[in-house]
């Protein structure tokens, strides 16, 4: 999985020079430092990065190029890696179920911060250093995420008030973390979250260290750019307003810091009247379509690196293995005139796409072109 380069500076450019037959992601670093440097400017607290939206090794490097030093790791393998990009990294181990071998290994990694969900774990973790922060995983039943993230992971306010106490009887540094579910287009959640949060640490008689707001902020999937300075003011506003000495505010994005950093082109292998076969699809980087919807930011390309024009018309997209569940959940509004060849190229797929392809029937996408001259 090695990466190349190019000085072309477009996608079109590339794909009509080298005519890929293989699904091939476009990793464009300007746009990975541009949307972290919003974050480290905007956010008013620590951000670190949820290594499993993208753990590409260019993509870490990135992060770590624009200043990013902390990292939501969910399991050994990421904190290796994570260490292996950079060395003296923050790792906040926030995965609240573990396994004993687990929990050594991030003992042993030296991860910095734990999240627990339920008495049982925070049990497990007695062998952790006196002074280590444990953070409460808190969930609601909020919504305007892309779909719940409490339906698996967090504690409910009750539970939440008697573990953050236990948190601090054992001799942690008690905080409160909550994920307010992916691709959260306003500030609402968080704002809810943040209070309920404040109302938690009252009712248990525990002064936060910090309060991390999770990941879930948005990328662009056509309908326009996210307002991220937007829900940080709502967030600083909110933890101002809640807590009568706001804790100190982490977030752990991971589509927000890098959806915008990767295209993906796929090849179109057969047209017909209804519908269109490329050679990638939900086993490969289009994996998120069936839980986020349609990804609208995509431009059909001609083999010679022109756009396909004229009138439209939605069609069926299959993808290549031979499973007839591998196709788009609904029809794609695509050049009425798109032939064999062609190629579709999608923005914003640094997210999910390329951390959930499988080699499954022998397809997925493997390759990345890094853009060194811009996008
Ligand atoms: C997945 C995850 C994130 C990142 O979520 P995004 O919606 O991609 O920002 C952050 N924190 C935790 C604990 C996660 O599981």
């Amino acid at each position: 999985m090695g990466i190349e380069q190019t000085l072309l500076p477009t996608p079109e450019r590339w794909l009509a020079r080298s005519c890929p037959d293989d699904p091939v992601f476009f990793f464009c670093p300007v746009r990975l430092q541009q949307v972290a440097r919003r974050f480290r400017e905007g956010f008013p607290g620590l951000v670190t990065y949820a290594v499993k939206a993208n753990p590409a090794p260019e993509v870490l490097d990135g992060l770590v190029a624009a200043g990013v030093r902390a990292f939501d790791v969910a399991s050994p393998a990421e904190m290796a890696l994570v260490r292996r990009h950079c060395p003296d990294a923050v790792l906040h181990y926030h995965n609240p179920v573990r396994s004993e071998a687990e929990i050594e290994a991030g003992i042993e990694q030296g991860c910095v911060s734990w999240s627990v969900d339920r008495m049982r774990e925070l049990d497990k973790l007695a062998r952790l250093p006196r002074g280590t922060e444990v953070a409460v995983r808190l969930k609601l039943p909020v919504t305007g995420a892309a779909y719940d993230f409490g339906a698996k992971f967090g504690a409910e306010p009750g539970l939440a008030v008697a573990l953050l106490r236990r948190v601090a009887e054992m001799g942690f540094t008690p905080s409160l973390t909550f994920h307010p579910g992916t691709q959260c287009r306003t500030a609402a959640p968080w704002a809810r979250y943040i209070h309920t949060a404040a109302e938690i640490a009252r009712e248990a008689g525990v002064a936060l260290c910090r309060l991390n707001v999770g990941g879930g902020f948005p990328s662009d999937r056509g309908e326009g750019r996210p307002e991220l300075e937007t829900i940080f003011d709502t967030i600083s506003g909110a933890a101002r307003a809640a807590f009568e000495s706001p804790p100190q505010l982490v977030c752990e994005p991971g589509r927000g810091l890098c959806a915008e950093a990767l295209m993906l082109a796929l090849r179109v292998k057969t047209v017909e009247e209804e519908a269109v076969f490329v050679n990638d699809g939900i086993y490969g980087g289009m994996a998120e379509w069936r839980d986020l919807g349609p990804m609208g930011r995509l431009r059909v390309v001609r083999p010679d690196g022109l756009p396909r024009g004229g009138a439209l018309r939605a069609r069926i997209v299959f993808g290549p293995t031979c499973d007839s569940l591998d196709r788009l959940p609904e029809p794609v509004v695509l050049p009425e005139a798109i032939r064999e060849d062609d190629y579709i190229v999608f923005e914003g797929m640094g997210a999910y796409s390329r951390a959930l392809v499988t080699g499954f029937n022998g397809y997925g996408a493997r390759r990345i072109v890094r853009m060194t001259a811009g996008c």
